[in-house]
């Protein structure tokens, strides 16, 4: 059997933490918002360059004012890394909009991105992984080939709700919302969306592409966890993985950032992986790319896509 392995990276910049953390976005200085453009990404492109491996960049249509990382882009682009949509204003309540609001949210940044990139994105990832019917009726409308936003892991889910928790008390409540339970018993692999229920197969054009966790325990196997959890669970969590026919792993752009890099004090305070060294994870993220390629076929989201009919 054909085995896929695909690394995704959310592209947010650090306005979008202060903002899911209750923090005050004016404790930002001009070179923490360039931090995405002008260091995270960079790092990554050296890292696909170094191994050859593919790449796909979830970019919030917003963010794409800043010149940085528009440039960053368009290098990325030249590179063979994919460009998807990550929304335009990453509304982390955008799923609980109308279909036409979300439809003009998500045209803005297929617009953006287009203006930085020269090509409208395949696929789309939500703000905080959360989807509804509506979304998915704009998303599949507007032509992509896949979605990647169902996040099916249990002990995310209790961390955020415990998080968003501990945050309403101290009087600074997260703009993130918590998704719908059904998201737990989600598939774990590749299906089609379907015009009701997101997280229940359905019979439409749109493939979702689940993010990876773990079988049985549903462990997310994302950024956060494999470069900063013990290594020896990173690792046998892997292990488990590497048997799947996809092994999505999904990232964001401050994963390969830390303090020295001119991140805020009070953002890692909220953002403890921020504390764990740049170059610590980036070695452990080579690690990995090396597993995958002896494992596994690597591949953008969208060539992965394009391969699903044929499974
Ligand atoms: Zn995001």
């Amino acid at each position: 059997m054909k085995r896929w392995s695909a690394i995704s990276v959310d592209l947010d910049s650090l306005p979008h933490y202060c903002r899911i953390q209750g923090l005050d976005e004016n404790l930002l200085d001009a070179r923490a918002r360039r931090l995405v453009g002008e260091v995270a990404v960079p790092r990554f492109l050296e890292l696909f360059e170094t191994f050859s491996c593919p790449g796909t960049f979830f970019a919030i249509g917003e963010d794409l004012s800043e010149q940085s990382l528009v440039k960053s882009l368009r290098r990325a682009q030249a590179q063979g890394v994919e460009i998807a949509s990550h929304s335009h204003a990453h509304d982390y309540a955008l799923s609980r909009r109308t279909v036409d609001d979300i439809r003009s949210d998500l045209q803005q940044a297929d617009k953006a991105i287009a203006r930085a990139v020269g090509v409208k994105p395949k696929g789309f990832r939500a703000p905080g992984y959360t989807l509804s019917p509506a979304l998915v009726e704009a998303v599949g409308s507007l032509g992509y080939a896949y979605d990647s936003s169902v996040f099916p892991a249990a002990p995310y889910y209790a961390a955020k709700a415990a998080v968003m928790g501990a945050l309403t008390l101290l009087g600074r409540p997260s703009r993130a919302i918590l998704d719908r339970p059904q998201v737990l018993a989600a598939p774990r692999e590749p299906y089609r969306l379907g015009a009701g229920e997101p997280y229940v197969p359905g019979e439409g054009a749109l493939w979702e592409l689940p993010i990876s966790v773990t079988p049985y325990a549903r462990v997310p196997f994302i950024g956060t966890f494999a470069l900063t959890m013990p290594w020896a669970w990173v690792s046998h969590s892997y292990r488990a993985l590497a048997k799947e026919k996809l092994f999505n792993f999904e990232l964001h752009a401050i994963d390969v950032l830390d303090v020295s890099d001119g991140v805020p004090e009070a953002l890692a305070r909220q953002q403890r992986d921020l504390h764990v060294k740049a170059s610590e994870k980036l070695s452990r993220l080579k690690q990995l790319i090396r597993w995958m390629r002896q494992d596994s076929e690597m591949a953008t989201l969208s060539s992965v896509t394009a391969q699903l009919t044929l499974w």
